[in-house]
């Protein structure tokens, strides 16, 4: 099959018809799929099943003989601390343990910055006139929605398959009211990157026109890997503290794609300070978080080695998804040259980027054929990806068979949303 660019007028034509047959006959099976969001599928919530039984049986005490039942303990038990201390590269006294939801963390951080400010800098965000926030993309649209539900203005920079485009990040964190940074640095939601050594460098030594100016290092994904592969990330905790600047980063990390998303731990790791300045704050907010559900998690993941045989038994069951999905675009797209796909070593998600000025005319044909996709330009800072033509893809949640089905079902109405441009 020709590219879609050479088809000549008369064969565009049969194409077009050829898919539209094929588009109602899909519509006639009157599916119902969700792709909408990354998801764990109840297998993979299975997994954890047997740490809903625990601690259990009087096992309530921890390895100092805290009575986990009761409050306190605002930073987190030690021993959970140190288990996942490696994870997010940090010594255990610079990690807090929250409970499910490091979003959560995310907005307090927000919080805490807007209303009392941060240390390093001299006044509360929110008494600044305008504050800015840069927004890697695609990104992650949760990041973007938080951010901007606080008055905080949203600067797109493109991602470059390495991690930000750093001149462009340099250049705009040189703005005093630029404020902050969203990094996914492992598996980006949704591009799948990995962030380079030079790039953690960089964004570790650039001059900020800000000088309490936050790197907001969401790494969510440092764990999820899909293939043998494993990409390495430098360490921007010590990479900034290198540069003299320690107070820069604040890194979350949740298990809520690892043991169970709704009732998971949430993770902050930080310098010295960043952290006291974090438990002073949520000391006013909390007496305490769920103990009893961070010693369910050291019980049941045990050690570094446990965590890691657990997330094997999560990789057997969503990369042959992602296979799915790849075979599909591969299959159908490949030869028609105008759609380019990421094929991720790792994460939640597959970029599909199809042909500009269609993206939402793909999403609302799959709509009609009873397939929820991402709304277009979600990837993008208020919603508006300007060349309309990214979508994310999040395959975990429906059964292989489903994925199969959709992912056929998205590149069908790609093509066929291509074939529309063209003809117009
Ligand atoms: N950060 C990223 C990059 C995500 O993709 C997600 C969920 O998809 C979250 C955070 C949500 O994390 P949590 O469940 O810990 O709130």
């Amino acid at each position: 099959m020709s590219s879609l660019a050479e088809l000549r007028p008369d064969a565009l034509a049969a194409l077009h018809g050829e898919l539209t047959r094929e588009y109602e006959a899909l519509k006639d099976r009157k599916l119902s799929l969700d792709m909408t969001r990354g998801k764990p599928a109840p297998e993979q919530l299975d997994l954890a099943e047997g740490m809903l039984a625990l601690p259990g049986n009087r096992d309530h005490l921890s390895e100092a003989g805290e009575d986990t039942r009761n409050y306190g303990g605002l930073q987190g038990l030690a021993e959970v601390r140190n288990l996942f201390a490696p994870v997010l590269g940090a010594p255990a006294a610079q990690v807090i343990v929250g409970n499910n939801s490091s979003l959560a963390l995310m907005h307090d951080v927000h919080v805490y910055a807007l209303l009392r400010g941060v240390p390093g800098g001299t006044k509360p965000w929110s008494k600044e006139e305008e504050i800015a926030i840069l927004c890697p993309v695609p990104g992650y649209d949760r990041h973007f929605a938080l951010s901007e539900s606080f008055g905080i203005k949203l600067i797109p920079v493109p991602l470059t398959g390495e991690g930000p485009d750093m001149d462009e990040v340099e250049r705009l964190a040189a703005d005093p009211k630029v404020k902050a940074i969203w990094c996914v640095p492992q598996y980006s939601n949704p591009s799948g990157e990995t962030y380079s050594d030079a790039v953690v460098e960089r964004l570790a030594r650039m001059k900020t026109g800000a000088p309490d100016f936050r790197i907001l290092w969401d790494n969510a994904y440092a764990l999820h890997h899909l293939g043998e592969t494993r990409p390495h990330l430098a360490n921007i905790l010590e990479a900034c503290a290198a540069a003299g600047n320690p107070d820069r980063p604040v890194v979350f990390a949740s298990t809520s794609k690892v043991t169970i998303a709704g009732a998971g731990l949430a993770f902050i790791a930080a310098s010295p300070a960043n952290v006291r300045w974090y438990l002073d704050n949520a000391s006013k907010r909390t007496i305490g978080p769920d103990k009893l559900n961070q010693l369910r998690h050291v019980r049941f993941l045990r050690d570094l080695d446990g965590i890691h045989a657990h997330m094997e038994k999560h990789r057997a069951l969503i990369a042959p998804k992602f296979a799915a999905v790849e075979e599909a675009f591969e299959r159908r797209l490949a030869s028609h040259s105008f759609a380019r796909w990421t094929k991720p070593a790792g994460g939640y998600f597959i970029i599909l980027d199809v042909m500009a000025g269609t993206g939402s005319r793909v999403v609302a044909l799959a709509k009609a054929a009873g397939l929820a996709l991402t709304p277009a330009g979600s990837t993008h800072p208020y919603g508006k990806d300007p060349e309309d033509r990214t979508l994310r893809i999040a395959p975990t949640y429906p059964s292989l068979a489903e994925v199969k089905l959709a992912a056929d079902a998205v590149a069908l109405c790609t093509l066929l949303a291509a074939c529309e441009k063209r003809m117009a």
